[in-house]
């Protein structure tokens, strides 16, 4: 079977690597002169792949971020600068030799349906390389061309904007923050390059206002005790508390835990209820600068004048220089037709944020599109992993009524890919994780191993739910998992613990230890009623 991948980006690379793992003969296509995506850094702007600010630190961890049967080597850092995640992601290609299957600098111009398409379930792929085209068949389709390079700046929704005598552009395009030197700068969104962007202008810039419409919960990478925030929020035991709560419950429990570390109203980020939150914003800086006045937050703009901005329920008008529009970004698929994967505001009619569901052969499947609370490598790794077994045949879609409705109750309450509030607790990153490892017999059952392997059983319920959990079991299996999950504190501890103190930790276990051990049984004993 001849599969096509589109893009050598994290996704890319994931999708091609499955693809070989089962046996499928696959050509990744990629557009630049190089693998990496989004995480090589390039001083100029390249057309349809996105653009990273110098300063991009990755926002999840990298134990979390690791694909399942690839560690990060144990000095590189928790949290990861993108020269270091493209290296991660260098040696994984070299690893799994996955080079010889890319074609560098050829772009997926067309991907078409065959003319016996119901039978055959093929494409016709167009690729262009250096100005020549070519024509392909393939048997399948994975497009990973990301979603982080088509700029949404709706100028529209800021009346004025024309009259405005200052220069302005969409965060895509910064790179230094040298720009902003003795600027008066005005961010609009607060997303996470919104918030960086700010934070860098304000060791330069003469002033910064932050702009926002819906506010954001802010959390800091550096966790409860100093420890990453996805290694502590995204456990399974974490996962099913935020499930099995009533919703204001979860929601108050949420909100009382984000305050701890400073009061968001009292900042002025306190998220308003009416807008749907798509995701916290990670950053370690933010509530310093605010309180040192190096920031200031700002409602929703109103209107532009010639040389300043007017924002809602705000007296004052405010003066500016510059304006950084940080407003996102659109998924656009230019080599689809339209009909194949259908882009409504901001929303993918895909089943699982995969598969279209009105096609008459699951043969086209799109990864890396969702948006969870966590990192995007292990999510597309896994999707790519049950992609290719529902292109071999052995794993089956639902019947199309059942996908479109999966779609429909989504997209009810679903804007702008996010989640309102009740869904982000709802779908988060371990239950869709566990949800599509379970279609191919690779969810981990925890239950199962508290009696064949107890320790193991309390490290994946209560420790950070790392991906190398998925190759415990099932297709892929992989022998390295259980070292791998016995040892991921070791490496996440290795670039930090660089002082050897004399001090050791007490033999007992703790407090914490018997009681998670009595939490564990009580849950397995509420499985099984
Ligand atoms: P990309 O990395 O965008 O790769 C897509 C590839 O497809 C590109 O190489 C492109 O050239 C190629 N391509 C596009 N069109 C074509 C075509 N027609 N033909 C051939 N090739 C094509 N995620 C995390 O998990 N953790 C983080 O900490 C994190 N931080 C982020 C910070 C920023 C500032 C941004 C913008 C995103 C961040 N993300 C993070 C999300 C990020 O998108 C993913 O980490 C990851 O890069 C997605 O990989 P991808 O392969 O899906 O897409």
């Amino acid at each position: 079977m001849r599969v096509a991948v589109v893009g050598a980006g994290a996704s890319g690379l994931a999708a091609l690597k499955c693809c070989l793992d089962e046996g499928l003969a696959a050509t990744c296509f990629e557009r630049s002169q190089d693998i990496g995506g989004l995480w090589r850094y390039t001083e100029s702007i390249e057309e349809g792949r996105p653009s990273l600010y110098a300063s991009v630190v990755s926002n999840t961890s990298k134990e979390m971020s690791a694909f399942s049967d690839f560690p990060y080597p144990e000095d590189f850092p928790v949290f990861l600068p993108h020269a270091r995640l493209l290296e991660y992601l260098r040696r994984y290609a070299e690893r799994f030799a996955l080079r010889q299957h890319i074609q560098l600098g050829t772009t997926v111009v067309s991907v078409r349906k065959r003319p016996d398409f119901a039978t055959s379930g093929q494409w016709d792929v167009v690729t262009e390389a250096g100005g020549t085209r070519t024509s392909h068949v393939f048997d399948a389709v994975m497009v990973c061309n990301g979603n982080f390079w088509d700029p949404s700046l709706p100028l529209h929704a800021f009346p004025g904007i024309e009259k405005f005598q200052g220069q302005y552009f969409h965060s895509r395009q910064y790179k230094h923050p040298d720009v902003f030197r003795g600027k008066r700068v005005l961010v609009v969104g607060m997303g996470n390059s919104g918030v960086d962007i700010a934070v860098e202008a304000s060791r330069v810039a003469t002033k910064v206002t932050l702009s926002t419409s819906r506010g954001a919960w802010v959390i800091s990478r550096v966790f409860d005790h100093g420890y990453p925030w996805d290694m502590v929020f995204n456990t399974r035991f974490m996962s099913l508390l935020r499930n099995s709560l009533p919703g204001p419950l979860a929601r108050g429990l949420i909100s009382h835990r984000v305050n701890r570390w400073f009061k968001h109203e009292n900042y002025g980020l306190q998220p308003e209820k009416s807008y749907p939150v798509r995701e916290p914003v990670l950053n370690d800086d933010l509530p310093s600068y605010i309180i040192t006045g190096r920031i200031t937050i700002k409602p929703g703009v109103k209107e532009f004048k010639k040389n300043s901005v007017v924002f809602y329920n705000y007296p004052e008008e405010e003066p500016v220089d510059i304006v950084v529009f940080c407003t996102g970004y659109n998924a656009t698929f230019p080599f689809l037709e339209e009909a194949d994967v259908k882009v409504e505001n901001k929303h993918a009619s895909l089943y699982k944020y995969v598969f279209p569901t009105h096609l008459q052969r699951p043969t086209l499947a799109v990864l890396g599109l969702i948006k969870t609370l966590g990192a995007i490598m292990p999510v597309a790794e896994m999707q790519a992993r049950w992609v290719t077994r529902v292109f071999k045949g052995l794993c089956q879609l639902p019947p199309r009524s059942a996908m479109e409705a999966e779609v429909m109750k989504r997209s009810k309450s679903e804007v702008w890919f996010g989640l309102f509030f009740d869904e982000v607790l709802k779908i988060d990153w371990i239950v869709y994780l566990d949800e599509i490892a379970s279609f191919i017999g690779a969810k981990p059952s925890v239950l199962a191993l508290l009696f064949s392997d107890p320790k193991l059983a309390f490290t994946i319920f209560f420790g950070p739910c790392t991906s190398y959990q998925f190759r415990l079991q099932g297709p892929g299996r992989w022998d390295g998992a259980r070292q791998a999950i016995r040892t991921q504190w070791d490496r996440m501890l290795k670039p930090t613990r660089t002082r050897a103190t004399s001090v050791s930790s007490s033999p007992w276990p703790s407090l914490l230890t018997v009681f998670g051990f009595l939490l564990l049984m009580a849950a397995v004993v509420f499985a099984f009623q």
